[in-house]
């Protein structure tokens, strides 16, 4: 089908994806092949290896591509995986800007080893544009977006820092993972390239992990997918079969992530146990009029800071009882944590404090649950664990 021709919920459920012609099967079987017939030497029918391409990953290469608005897929083994692809890109003495907040993984592995390799990393405050232009030089390569960040929710705005990207003949790479396509298209606004871990919304179910990278310049797609054959990181057809699953009802699981969210958000804003509440949703956060504009809703993670020490927040958090303790995010159910002594606590005490990350933090990852059983369950560990 083509993409254009149809809105975002039924490409969803149908870009990339024929039933099959010989047996009608609807769905896109998972085929668990290594290798494949060839009619002559070196005369194949689309197929030679599956670490080069696999039918079910052609399916939601498309798939993804189509729900970013781009031309051109490819998919990955993780979130990792596919960042990783587009840092094979650089060069010894390639320099790269980056938010200051970035996911903890994308932190590590431009630290902690692409730094050996001579390539250089700034982290800056992206919600100031001023601020990402200063950090550019004759060697910046890449600007690499999160938007919104993880845990304290900031907006960046895709459009300017591209712009600034490209006056300085750089790309601009926007990790879409928390917005997902169905609320902020980044290709749309000027991004040269979307990654993703599809491992949380995408996936939705929180039994899958995978990555992908999306954009419309087909030299820089003739380049992943030579990384991506080289350096192996590919998914099985296993793996590629959940997430085309998992697409299939981002747009309706989005709608309840985003409302149950936005519902929580206002009744933790007016809780008498709760100081500060990180939603772009609601109108006391400073990005959310650039939200309102960038996104078409604003979300299911919500981030919010008690009036309590590290001990009685970590009660809080082991208190609850729809609410799963764990790290991750984007899945139907409903997750909590404590920033500060999980997903970041590989940031030493006082950076942490100083990036905004204190000890009474708490990160949720809102579910598709009944929001009244999310309110109920919050109140009552509140009740156990505050003095
Ligand atoms: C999880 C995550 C990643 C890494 O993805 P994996 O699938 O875990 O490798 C990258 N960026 C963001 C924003 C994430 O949340």
């Amino acid at each position: 089908m083509t993409d254009d021709e149809f809105r975002f919920e039924t490409r969803s459920i149908h870009a990339g994806q024929e039933p099959d012609e010989e047996t009608g099967a609807l769905m896109t079987p998972i085929h668990a092949n290594s290798t494949y017939e060839q009619d002559a030497p070196g005369e194949h029918r689309g197929y030679e290896y599956s670490r080069t391409g696999n039918p079910t990953r052609t399916d939601l290469e498309a798939n993804v591509a189509s729900l970013e608005g781009g031309e051109y897929g490819r998919a990955f083994s993780s979130g990792m995986g596919a960042i990783n692809t587009v840092l094979n890109l650089l060069e010894a003495g390639d320099h790269v800007v980056a938010s200051e907040d970035v996911y903890g993984g994308t932190h590590r592995i431009f630290t902690q080893v692409y730094e050996q390799y001579d390539l250089e990393f700034d982290f800056v405050d992206m919600t100031d544009l001023d601020e990402t232009e200063s950090a550019m030089r004759e060697e910046t390569e890449l600007v690499w977006v999160e938007t919104p960040t993880n845990p304290l929710l900031n907006v960046v705005d895709i459009e300017g820092t591209a712009d600034i990207a490209h006056d300085h003949d750089a790309l601009c790479a926007v990790d879409n993972t928390f917005a997902t396509p169905y609320l902020q298209r980044p290709l749309e606004l000027g991004a040269d390239l979307v990654a993703h871990s599809l491992t949380k919304y995408m996936g939705g179910h929180s039994d899958v992990v995978g990555g992908a990278l999306v954009t419309d310049d087909e030299e820089l797609d003739e380049q992943f997918g030579f990384y991506q054959n080289s350096v192996g990181a590919t998914p099985g057809p296993h793996e590629c079969f959940l997430v085309l699953r998992g697409t299939k009802t981002l747009p309706v699981r989005m709608d309840r992530h985003c409302e149950n969210a936005s519902e929580l958000a206002e009744w933790l804003e007016g809780h008498e146990d709760v100081d500060r509440v990180y939603y772009p949703g609601l109108e006391s956060h400073p990005d959310h009029d650039l939200a309102s504009s960038q996104m078409d809703d604003f979300g299911g993670m919500v981030s919010f800071e008690m009036d309590a020490s590290l001990e009685e927040t970590a009660d809080v958090v082991s208190e609850t009882e729809v609410f799963t303790l764990a790290e991750s995010l984007g899945g139907v159910e409903s997750l909590i944590e404590q920033p500060a002594t999980m997903t970041h606590a590989a940031i030493p005490a006082e950076e942490r404090e100083a990036a905004g990350l204190r000890d009474g933090l708490i990160r949720a990852s809102i579910g598709i649950e009944n929001v009244e059983d999310l309110k109920a369950d919050l109140q009552q560990a509140f009740e156990k664990s505050l003095e």
